[in-house]
């Protein structure tokens, strides 16, 4: 599964596209707080984000290795996936659970770039990662729901024309599991008016769209209920394993990029009459950020192979994000310690990639996360929590 021919020529075309946006395009977004609009629409244009919807969805109905290829390019040239990638995730849970009318109405109008669906609500400010917590509510009144509640991190709301929002329907003290009672909705956010939802952008350390949201008595169509009332937290847990393989191979592009920047200024910068690469403390830590992040792909491949033949994939799944993830992070900390005073400065884009790529440590899952999954699902020690 290793970069087939398809593999390799998507890689290629994708390289190309991201080619006509250089550093100086994601520094200038970057430092006017702007989104990468020209280069979304760019994407969505060439059919890269609809590539896990169906052919008769009007997608290309790739596989998920092919998907996660896209995704590492983007970032592997300098970009950031984190202003669109979530469009190739959260479309698998309409695509599952969805009803054929669903599916009908929204798919293909995604894959075209008619329609963004690119946010993505669950977390909220209370309960955090104790996701069946949450506090949202969700309550049926004829044909419609009204949902009341808070959310925070919900990102790109400002630039989607859908929500897929994760609600309580049934009180926590009236279900049998605590995974049951919460239900996933399909929230057409240009038809909230202000009163019903206030967005609160939320200034943080990278460049990333994202914001507090505030539900007064927001009204959504009882057929804007994805599935079975009730058991959305399954449905969110079945796209899991796509978005942890699509994150692991954004840090494998983050982590190379990295690795080629500091080896180039590596050979280039010349301190005491010598390139500084020919020092062994400036090289080896490069050298093992490289070897880390090219077995973080392994694994990355190997999850994305079973993913892609139907298999279970949970563990390689969210082993591959956090290889990727750490291996990401090192480099990008061995990036900056290369380049010294100038990893500091903007105009490098070191410091850009090291704030962007550090978030996969806590999001969209936090490594003690998945420590805790392997912990208890694969080595079947007690659980924590
Ligand atoms: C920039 C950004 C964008 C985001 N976008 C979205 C989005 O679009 N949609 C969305 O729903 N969410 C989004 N998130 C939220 C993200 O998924 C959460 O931040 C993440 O899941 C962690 O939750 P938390 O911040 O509430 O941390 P907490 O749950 O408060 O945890 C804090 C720390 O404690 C650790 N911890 C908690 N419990 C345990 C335990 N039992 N054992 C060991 N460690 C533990 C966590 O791992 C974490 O490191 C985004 C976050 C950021 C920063």
């Amino acid at each position: 599964m290793l970069d087939t021919e398809l593999g390799g020529q998507i890689r290629s075309a994708v390289r190309d596209l991201c080619g006509t946006f250089p550093d100086t395009y994601w520094r200038e977004v970057d430092e006017s707080r702007g989104y990468p609009e020209k280069f979304v629409q760019a994407l969505t244009d060439a059919g890269w984000l609809a590539a896990l919807i169906p052919e008769e969805y009007g997608g290309s109905g790739l596989g998920i290795a092919e998907a996660s290829i896209i995704l590492e390019e983007v970032n592997r040239s300098g970009g950031n996936s984190g202003a669109c990638h979530a469009q190739m995730y959260i479309m698998g849970t309409l695509l599952r659970h969805g009803s054929e009318k669903q599916k009908r109405e929204y798919l293909p109008r995604i894959a075209s770039g008619e329609l963004r669906l690119q946010s993505f609500g669950v977390t909220e400010p209370t309960t955090g990662t104790d996701t069946t917590k949450l506090k949202t509510t969700a309550v049926r009144k004829g044909d419609h729901y009204v949902v009341n509640g808070q959310k925070v991190w919900i990102s790109r709301v400002q630039h989607s024309d859908l929500l897929l929002l994760l609600a309580r329907t049934t009180p926590l003290n009236e279900v049998k599991k605590k995974s049951d009672g919460l239900s996933v909705f399909l929230v057409d956010l240009r038809e909230a008016s202000e009163s019903e939802l206030t967005v609160r952008p939320i200034r943080n350390m990278m460049n990333h769209e994202t914001n507090e949201l505030f539900f007064d008595n927001l009204k959504v169509p009882a057929e804007n209920l994805i599935g079975e009332e009730g058991r959305g937290f399954r449905y969110i847990l079945d796209g899991m394993n796509a978005e942890r393989i699509l994150i692991a191979a954004e840090c494998v592009g983050d982590g190379y990029w990295f690795v080629d920047r500091a080896s180039s200024y590596a050979k280039e910068r010349v301190v005491f009459d010598r390139p500084i690469g020919q020092n062994q403390g400036i090289q080896f830590p490069i050298a093992r950020a490289y070897v880390n992040i090219e077995a973080a792909n392994l694994m990355r491949f190997r999850a994305a192979e079973l993913f892609d033949t139907g298999k279970p994939c949970g563990a390689e799944a969210n082993m591959a994000k956090l290889l990727a993830a750490d291996a990401s992070w090192e480099a990008a900390n061995v990036a900056v310690q290369t380049y010294g005073g100038f990893g500091f400065a903007a105009e490098f884009d070191i410091e850009r990639k090291f704030r962007e790529t550090k978030l996969y440590q806590v999001a969209p899952i936090s490594t003690n996360l998945i420590l805790s999954f392997i912990g208890e699902h694969v080595l079947g020690m007690p659980r924590s929590f």
